[in-house]
This record gives C-alpha cells, structure tokens and sequence, in this order.
C-alpha cells in the first residue's frame, strides 16, 4: 500500500479538484483505492456524493480499530472514501501531539493499494499527519503569479517531518493545474516551476476547464462527467505519470 499526500497550505490551487479526479482514474486503472478527506471542509466528501455525513475520519482517528465502519463505497468502481465531517476542524487539537494518528488509521484499513488523502490548506497539525503518514506527495500549484509564494514553508515542513518522523517522505512532483495556454503568464510560469523545480514537475499539465468546476455538484468524478473534457484527459494522463513514479518507490 502506497500512501500519496495531496499538500498545499494555499487554498483554491486544486488540491480537492486533484484528489477527486487523480484518485478517481487511479480506481479506473485497476487500483484499489482508499481517498481520505483530511480537510474538514469536506468539499471531496461532496464531490463524491456524501454531503452531511455524521461520522468519517474523525471518529476514526478517535478509534483507529473502528476506522473501517466509516469508510463508503463511491460511485467509481475501486474507489473507496474516508468521509470528512464538520467535527474534524476540532481535531488540531487533539493530533497536536499526536502525529501519528492518520497512520494508525490507515494501517488499520488494509487492502487498498493506494490511499491519496486531500490535506486542508494550512501547515497545521492535520497536515502534519498528513505528512507524517504518506510516502509521497504531490503539491498541486495554481498557474498564477504567485505560484512559488509560500512553497519555502511547506519545503521546511516536509524537511522537518521528514528529520523528525518520517524518514522515507518524498516528493512524488508538482502539478501545475489552472493552465490557461492563452496567456504569456501561464506560460511564464510554467517556466519559473518547471526551472526550480526540474523533473519533479509532471509532464501532464491540467487546464483551467469549467467541466472540472461543475462536476462535484454532480458528485461525479471528471472522468464519469465529462469524459472529453480537455480536463478528463489532462487528469487520465496526470494518473498514468503518477503510477510510473508510485512503482519507483
Ligand atoms: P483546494 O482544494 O486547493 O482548495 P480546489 O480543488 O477546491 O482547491 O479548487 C478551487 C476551485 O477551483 C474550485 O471551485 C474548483 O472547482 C476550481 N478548480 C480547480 N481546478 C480547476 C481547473 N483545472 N479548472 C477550472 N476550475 C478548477
Ligand atoms: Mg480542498
């Protein structure tokens, strides 16, 4: 079981929008796939169907040896969810001191080949075990001007966790989505990250697509949306890359 983190502590860049669909076309590829929704705004949890949960992730991380009665079955075939409920913004709290509480989670939920868990957008202690449990993560940046702003904080973060908790912690690559090729400034900034960042960054790059934008509320997964959609294609091509890097590790 491979565990994959989708980190950012900037909101609104397509951590959500990349769990959902990566996740999604991970399933359709063959994989048993768990997503765990980490934020407790709960927007995967909605974009799969499952508003107003009760319980999820966080009566799980209270009691880890319960945590398979609250995972539910998606839509996609494969695919599998660990529900964010409202309660979770509480949880900083509790997992302050306690890192290693989604690990007790997950490896109390066998069976999946891949977990890919949404991280909320902040540096707090959710996704410090976010961090703490995954073997790899992706960071998804938006293609705008302040692309790069803030990434120094989530780089001493991982660096950090990985010195302190979580030695084998790396970075599968960075995803830019949002990509609007009409512009010289996506097109600059596709430059900026792809020269700071090297082969980290997937050759896949996802377009800002309006098809992406209206799927959650039809609680469907791009690929069962809009399967044409230039954005279904960008997220099936992102998947492929991601199990080419999955199988290095
Ligand atoms: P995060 O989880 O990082 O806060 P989201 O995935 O929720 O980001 O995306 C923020 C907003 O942008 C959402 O309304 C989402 O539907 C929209 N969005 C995300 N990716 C795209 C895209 N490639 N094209 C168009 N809209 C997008
Ligand atoms: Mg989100």
């Amino acid at each position: 079981m491979k565990i994959l983190g989708i980190v950012n502590q900037k909101g609104g860049v397509g951590k959500t929008t990349t769990a959902i669909n990566l996740s999604a076309y991970l399933a359709a590829g063959g994989r048993r796939v768990l997503l765990v929704d980490m934020d407790a705004q709960g927007n995967a949890s909605s974009g799969l169907g499952q508003r107003g949960v009760q319980q999820g992730l966080y009566q799980a991380l209270l009691d880890p040896a319960s945590a398979a009665s609250f995972v539910v079955e998606t839509g996609t075939p494969g695919l599998s969810l660990l529900p964010a409920t409202p309660d979770l913004a509480g949880a900083g709290v509790e997992l302050a001191d306690d890192t290693g509480a989604l690990r007790a989670v997950l490896d109390a939920l066998p069976g999946y080949d891949l977990v890919v868990i949404d991280a909320p957008p902040s540096l707090g202690p959710l996704t410090i075990n976010v961090l703490a449990a995954a073997d790899a993560l992706i960071i998804p940046l938006q293609a705008e001007y302040y692309a790069l702003e803030g990434l120094a904080g989530l780089t001493d973060t991982v660096e950090r966790v990985r010195q302190a908790l979580n030695p084998g912690l790396r970075i599968l690559g960075v995803a830019l989505t949002m990509f609007d090729g009409r512009t010289n400034l996506a097109q600059e900034v596709e430059q900026n990250v792809r020269g700071h960042f090297g082969e980290l960054v997937f050759w896949s790059v996802i377009p800002r697509n309006v098809r992406l934008s209206e799927a959650p509320s039809y609680a469907k997964p791009i690929g069962a949306f809009a399967p044409m959609s230039a954005g279904a294609a960008a997220y099936k091509r992102l998947s492929e890359e991601v199990m080419q890097r999955v199988e290095k590790i």
